[in-house]
């Protein structure tokens, strides 16, 4: 039974979410002295490996500080460039990393996960598979989880890592809003194969398409891709039931007048390792991070929508974030701290991906602006400085939280 004083400071956590941010928050609380368990509603091995995750610089630094970047940069293909192009062919700019920081990394999407799961086990976390979380008690001393075999778990706090269909958050604010639709629906899949591509030599080519948006990566043996395409509305119920061959006619007569290698990559793909269609979301601002001893990170709080490429990387930067207000402070006060190092910056990402979506779903007459435009932009924004705010970020472990 757990009785801890409201001014002191906590011990054990319960992490619900087995994702990105709950392993990456359960290293970060035992190094900052905090016991965490991680409750993961799926079985391991249950999951799909999923398409291609970049994992930015900034987000590989946080990782560092957990002793886990190794894991998934031992295992992803190294990508320092970003090459944006039109569907002509035209190159309208590139995005280079930053020769002092670490380089970014594409890994499938559920492989990450995977692995920071192995990461933390090897650690020492114990991971707890199957376990839905379904309410909480907050006893103003404890909170008491419930999960959905109707077993129960107490500690002196809870985080909330489950993602942005979170139970946590409509816990802590029955009113918190749903996720917002972006306009877009992403495919995507990642081979151990060719497809049909030469190595990119680090490059992820993104081509702004004549009607869809589609990007690859390959190391020569390894090929990841993903297709964003527009559609205004969409049923749940459709998507799923619109079959892989039907996609891959769909994204063919899409991508038929672009010069990429969309077509060449459609030809080889395989319903094995396809990733089905969903509608690409985001949270813009979720009102209420924190409640009593119960807190927020991830896609939880502050989903961006992929187009960032920083999704990832924000939900470790706030697990590392939080971690270390939760090592200095009481449980009040570590959640404002922690909220108050992190809304600002990870509202601006969700912003700026938002504008990037727009771009995505142009209309003819608005795609011809930004192929025009684009260059222009891209050659005075997207400098090494100009993305220093994203990419160069760090959090200083060592430092007091106050
Ligand atoms: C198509 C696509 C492409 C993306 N590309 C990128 C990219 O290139 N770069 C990037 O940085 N980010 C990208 N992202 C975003 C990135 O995947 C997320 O931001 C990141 O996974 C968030 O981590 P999380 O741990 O908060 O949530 P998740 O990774 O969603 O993990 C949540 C976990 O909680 C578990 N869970 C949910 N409910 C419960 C419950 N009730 N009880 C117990 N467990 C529960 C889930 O099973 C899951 O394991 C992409 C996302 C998508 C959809």
């Amino acid at each position: 039974m757990n009785d801890m004083e409201p001014t002191a400071r906590a011990r054990t956590a319960i992490v619900i979410g087995g994702g990105v941010a709950g392993p990456v928050a359960a290293l970060a609380l035992r190094k900052a002295g905090i016991e965490a368990t991680v409750f993961e509603a799926y079985r391991p091995g249950t999951g799909s490996r999923g398409g291609p995750l970049g994992l930015a610089p900034n987000g590989l630094n946080a990782l560092r500080t957990v002793g886990a970047d190794r894991a998934l940069t031992d295992e992803g293909i190294p990508t320092p460039r970003m090459v944006i192009h039109s569907g002509s062919g035209k190159v309208l700019g590139t995005v280079e990393s930053a020769p002092d920081l670490p380089v970014n990394t594409t890994i499938p999407r559920g492989r990450m996960a995977e692995l920071l799961q192995g990461h933390a086990a090897a650690s020492g976390v114990p991971i707890v598979y199957g376990k839905r979380f379904v309410d909480a008690v907050d006893t103003g001393r404890s909170v008491i989880a419930q999960f959905d075999d109707h077993t129960t778990h107490e500690a002196d706090l809870l985080i909330g890592c489950d993602g942005i269909r979170s139970t946590v958050r409509g816990i802590i604010d029955p009113a918190a809003p749903r996720p917002r639709y972006t306009g877009l629906i992403g495919l995507g899949g990642f081979a151990d194969t060719p497809l049909g591509v030469s190595d990119t030599g680090g490059a992820f080519h993104m081509v702004f398409g004549r009607k869809a948006f589609f990007g690859h990566v390959s190391d020569g043996e390894r090929t990841g891709w993903f297709a964003n395409l527009p559609f205004k509305t969409f049923d749940r119920e459709t998507l799923a039931g619109t079959s892989f061959e039907t996609w891959i006619a769909l994204m063919r007569d899409l991508f038929a007048d672009d010069r990429s290698a969309a077509l060449q990559i459609l030809d080889h793909v395989t319903p094995e390792s396809f990733i089905p269609a969903s509608p690409l979301e985001d949270l813009p601002h979720v009102p209420v991070w924190s409640k009593g001893r119960i807190a927020l990170i991830g896609d939880a709080a502050h989903a961006t929508s992929p187009s960032s490429g920083q999704g990832a990387s924000m939900a470790i930067e706030s697990a590392v974030e939080l971690a270390r207000c939760l090592r200095d402070l009481p449980v009040p006060q570590a959640f404002k701290a922690y909220e108050h190092a992190r809304r600002d910056r990870v509202e601006r990402v969700i912003a700026t991906a938002a504008r990037t979506n727009q771009s995505k779903a142009a209309g003819p007459v608005a795609a011809r602006f930004r192929d025009a435009l684009m260059p222009f932009f891209m050659e005075r924004f997207t400098t090494p400085e100009k993305m220093a705010w994203q990419y160069a970020h760090t959090i200083d472990w060592n430092a007091p939280a106050v």
